[in-house]
C-alpha cells in the first residue's frame, strides 16, 4: 500500500527561484511532448514516452540548455506522465466513451509541480535534502515509515508542499479477542467531539469555539450597510476573516485527526454508527418510515464533526485502521443506539434530548446518555463482525 505525506515547505527566496524553474521545465516538457506526440501520431507513426525521451535529449543541450539546470526527473516525468496520459485516453476511446484530449499546461492555470526520483532526495528530520540546492526546511518530519517511492513538490499559492510517497507494509490484523476487550463505541458527541464506550469524554479543541465566536464577530463587519465593499477596511476585514478560517479548519482538522489516530492506535475493533449529516439537516422532521429521530438527537452534533463531514471522519478511521491493523465496523444508523440500556436490553420509549442521564426501569443502571449509547454500538459493532467474519467492509 502506498501512503502519501504532504508537508508544507519553508523555502527560502533561492529555493522558491529554483523549485518555480523545476516546475516550469516539467511544464515545457510536458507540452513538447505533448505536441510531438500529436504531430507523430498525425504523421501515422507510433509515438511513445521512451522514444519521445530519446528524442528530446538528443537535441536538447543545443536547444534547451536550461532544462539541465534542475533535477533530471522534473524533466523525465513528464514524458512518463504523457504516455500515461495517452494511454489512459486510448483505454477510454476502446470502452467507447468520450474522454477529453490531454491538455496543454499554462502557465499560471495548470497546478505548478515537478517530480523527484527517490534517489534525488532524501528526508532527515525537519529537512529534506534537494539536488542542486541542498537542504530545505519542512513544516514538520516525515511521520510515515517504510520505503520512499517518490516525491513531487507543487505549489498553493505562496506556498510550497512535498508530497512524499511511500510504501507501507500491509499490516497483520490485530487480533480481535473474543470478549472484544479492546473494542470501542464511539458516540459522536452533541456535547463533547466523541464519547467513547470507555466512557471517555474527548473535548474538541477549546481554541476552536472561540475562534468561531471571533470569526462571526469579524464577519457581522462585513455586512452590507456597515462598511462600504471595497474600502480599505473591508478590504482589511475581508483579509482577518480568510486568514481566521484557514486557522479555523486547520484546528478542526488536528481534533479529527487526533481522535481517528487514538482510536485506530489503541483498539483493535472500532464501531461506529453510519451517520449522514447531509441527511440530517435536511430532513429534521424526517418521514414515516425513516422518522427524524437521529435529527433531534444529533442536531446538536459538534460542529467540528458537522463542518468536516462525517465522511471525512470515516475516511480517516478507515485509512489508519489499514495502517495499524484495526477493524473498522459501521453499524446502520437506525439502530437504537440511545434509548437501549447498555446493561439488559431494556428499552426506555420516552427519553428526550433533555435527558443527560440513563435511568433503567428495568435494571436500575444510571449511566451517562452518551457514554450508554456508546456502549450499544461498541456492542451492536461487535456482533456485526461476528456475523460476518473480520473484514468489517459491511454495514451490519
Ligand atoms: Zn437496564
Amino acid at each position: 500500500m502506498i501512503l502519501a505525506h504532504r508537508i508544507m515547505l519553508l523555502p527560502n527566496n533561492e529555493h522558491c527561484t529554483f523549485f518555480k524553474k523545476a516546475c516550469g521545465v516539467s511544464r515545457f516538457v510536458w507540452n513538447w511532448a505533448l505536441a510531438e506526440w500529436s504531430r507523430q501520431y498525425k504523421a501515422g507513426e507510433k509515438p511513445s514516452a521512451f522514444g519521445l525521451k530519446k528524442q528530446f535529449n538528443t537535441i536538447q543541450k543545443e536547444l534547451f540548455p536550461w532544462v539541465g539546470e534542475v533535477n533530471s526527473q522534473a524533466k523525465q516525468q513528464s514524458f512518463a506522465d504523457v504516455g500515461s496520459a495517452f494511454s489512459h485516453f486510448f483505454r477510454r476511446v476502446k470502452k467507447g466513451e468520450k474522454p477529453g484530449y490531454p491538455k496543454f499546461k499554462k502557465k499560471g492555470k495548470s497546478r505548478d509541480s515537478f517530480y523527484l526520483a527517490n534517489i534525488e532526495f532524501k528526508v532527515d528530520g525537519h529537512y529534506v535534502r534537494l539536488p542542486k540546492i541542498g537542504r530545505v526546511r519542512m513544516r514538520e518530519s516525515l511521520r510515515v515509515s517504510g520505503k520512499i517511492m517518490g516525491a513531487r513538490i507543487s505549489r498553493e499559492g505562496a506556498r510550497w508542499y512535498l508530497s512524499i510517497q511511500v510504501e507501507i507494509a500491509e499490516p497483520k490484523p490485530k487480533f480481535i479477542s473474543e470478549n472484544q476487550t479492546d473494542a470501542v463505541g464511539v458516540d459522536l458527541g452533541v456535547k463533547s467531539l466523541a464519547v467513547l464506550s470507555t466512557g471517555e469524554f474527548i473535548d474538541g479543541p477549546k481554541a476552536y469555539a472561540k475562534n468561531k465566536d471571533k470569526l462571526a464577530r469579524l464577519q457581522r463587519q462585513l455586512r452590507p450597510g456597515k462598511r462600504k465593499r471595497g474600502s480599505r477596511l473591508y478590504k482589511a476585514y475581508q483579509q482577518r476573516v480568510s486568514t481566521l478560517h484557514r486557522k479555523i479548519a486547520g484546528q478542526r482538522n488536528n481534533a479529527l485527526h487526533q481522535l481517528t489516530a487514538k482510536l485506530t492506535q489503541e483498539h483493535s475493533l472500532i464501531c461506529i454508527e453510519d451517520l449522514n449529516v447531509k441527511g440530517m439537516s435536511s430532513s429534521a422532521k424526517g418521514d414515516v418510515e425513516k422518522p427524524g429521530k437521529m435529527v433531534k438527537q444529533k442536531s446538536g452534533l459538534n460542529r467540528a464533526i458537522l463542518d468536516m463531514g462525517f465522511y471525512e471522519f470515516r475516511r480517516q478511521l478507515d485509512y489508519k485502521s489499514s495502517i495499524t491493523g484495526s477493524t473498522l465496523s459501521v453499524i446502520d444508523r437506525w439502530a437504537p443506539s440511545s434509548k437501549t440500556c447498555s446493561d439488559c436490553g431494556g428499552y426506555k420509549k420516552d427519553l428526550t434530548l433533555a435527558d443527560r442521564t440513563y435511568t433503567c426501569s428495568g435494571c436500575g443502571l444510571t449511566i451517562d446518555r452518551d457514554i450508554n449509547a456508546a456502549i450499544n454500538i461498541c456492542t451492536l459493532g461487535a456482533r456485526g463482525i461476528n456475523a460476518r467474519g473480520q473484514d468489517g467492509s459491511a454495514n451490519c
